[in-house]
């Protein structure tokens, strides 16, 4: 599935959308260089998960966690990870449990320390936008695309 979002706005209400299409948790990647828009998408699904308060974003602390009125949602940025093993000094394992969303940015540096993704989102500059495209990988990843295509 592909969608062109024009702008940052555009970016933030489909990311209310895609809050709104999950049931309750599961894993989403976020991948696309940097200024794609990954933490932008990451704020609007907070927003739709009902998160009122600011999304900072975790370059620095690698997650940031959210107790969110639809449930935990733990927002990775993984850019300045060195090693995927340090996600097992940071107990990343406990953050992916089955009733949580975990949206990482940068998964490809946690490659082979990461659960396999339910939906994959790939972030590429277009014209002056941006344009999405979304695969599932499990059945809960195709509910979400059925959902968004609705
Ligand atoms: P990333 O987390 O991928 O590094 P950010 O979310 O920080 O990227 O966004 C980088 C910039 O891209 C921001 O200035 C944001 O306003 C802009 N941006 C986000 N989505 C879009 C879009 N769909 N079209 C144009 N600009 C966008
Ligand atoms: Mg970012």
């Amino acid at each position: 599935m592909k969608r062109y979002l024009p702008d940052e706005q555009a970016m933030a209400d489909f990311g209310v959308q895609l809050a709104q299409a999950v049931d309750s948790g599961g894993v989403i990647y976020l991948l696309g260089d940097l200024g794609m828009g990954k933490t932008t998408l990451s704020r609007g699904i907070l927003r739709g998960c009902g998160h009122a308060g600011s999304v900072k974003s975790p370059t620095y602390t690698l997650v940031e966690p959210y107790d969110t009125p639809a449930g935990l949602v733990y927002h990775f940025d993984l850019y300045r990870l060195a090693d995927p093993e340090e996600l097992e000094y940071l107990g990343a394992r406990d953050y992916f449990t089955d009733d949580a969303l975990c949206l990482v940015e940068w998964p490809e540096k946690g490659e082979g320390m990461l659960p396999r993704p339910d939906l994959e989102i790939r972030l590429a500059l277009s014209g002056l936008g941006r344009e999405l495209t979304l695969a599932a990988h499990t059945p809960m990843g195709q509910r979400i695309i059925d959902k968004l295509n609705k």
